[in-house]
């Protein structure tokens, strides 16, 4: 199964990268989730990065698809993927279709996540990462039992910078701009298939996986 999620920031795709990815056994692989982990670790790719995340902007193409490139060549994805926040731009897209074409792995799927900007808003204001495990919590839907502490390993809970009110509107006209316009290039190409993402995390997990089912079925 070789999958792409895309939808607005905070239409919940980290965490359906995450299940739908261990419900088939598939690397998830969120570009975000390398640029952060490149930040953490203070890299110069880090720090290229973290400029253009905390004002709300993608990162250049051209950083952003040698990374892909060389994740999608490694061993693991012999039996799929699903990429999270890869493509973002009509120019990815376009680079991501040579480099499943040289590596002889076609997208099978790409998932369009749909959720409403107001929604949006609510769900990235109020998350809380752990410093310390990773964990997403959010302090109205899913809140730790202690205000600012992880319950899975006792770490200090932080709001990430592009999480702040006025970078999600930016984030939100990024999304507009940029990213949504693949929505139709993958419906043009026959891949495209759309799920509401309201409702509880397995409902749409649920929801999901029956989508991708329905869309790998010859
Ligand atoms: P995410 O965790 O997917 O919401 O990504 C957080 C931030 O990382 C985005 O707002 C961008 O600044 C950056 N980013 C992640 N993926 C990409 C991408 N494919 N192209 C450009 N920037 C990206």
């Amino acid at each position: 199964m070789r999958v792409v999620l895309v939808g607005a920031p905070g239409a919940g795709k980290g965490t359906q990268a995450k299940h739908i990815a261990s419900h088939y056994e598939i690397p998830p692989i969120s570009t975000g989730d390398i640029f952060r982990a490149n930040i953490a670790e203070q890299t110069a790719l880090g720090k290229t990065a973290k400029r253009f995340m905390d004002a709300g902007d993608l990162v250049p193409d051209e950083v952003t698809i040698g990374i892909v490139r060389d994740r999608l060549a490694q061993d693991d994805t012999a039996s799929g993927f699903l990429l999270d926040g890869f493509p973002r731009t009509l120019a990815q897209a376009e680079a991501l279709g040579e480099i499943v074409a040289d590596l002889g792995t076609p997208l099978d799927v790409v998932l369009e996540l749909q959720v409403e900007d107001d929604e949006v808003v609510r769900r990235l204001s109020g998350r809380r990462t752990c410093r310390n495990c990773g964990h997403v919590w959010h302090v109205e839907f899913d809140p730790p039992s202690v205000a600012g502490v992880c319950d899975e390993c006792g770490g200090e809970l932080f709001q990430r910078d592009d999480d702040l009110p006025e970078t999600i509107r930016r984030r939100l006209e990024v999304y507009s701009e940029q990213t949504a316009p693949l929505v139709g290039y993958y419906a043009e190409r026959g891949l495209l298939r759309s799920t509401t993402a309201i409702g509880s995390v397995d409902e749409i997990t649920k929801r999901s996986v029956e989508a991708l089912e329905l869309a790998t079925q010859v």
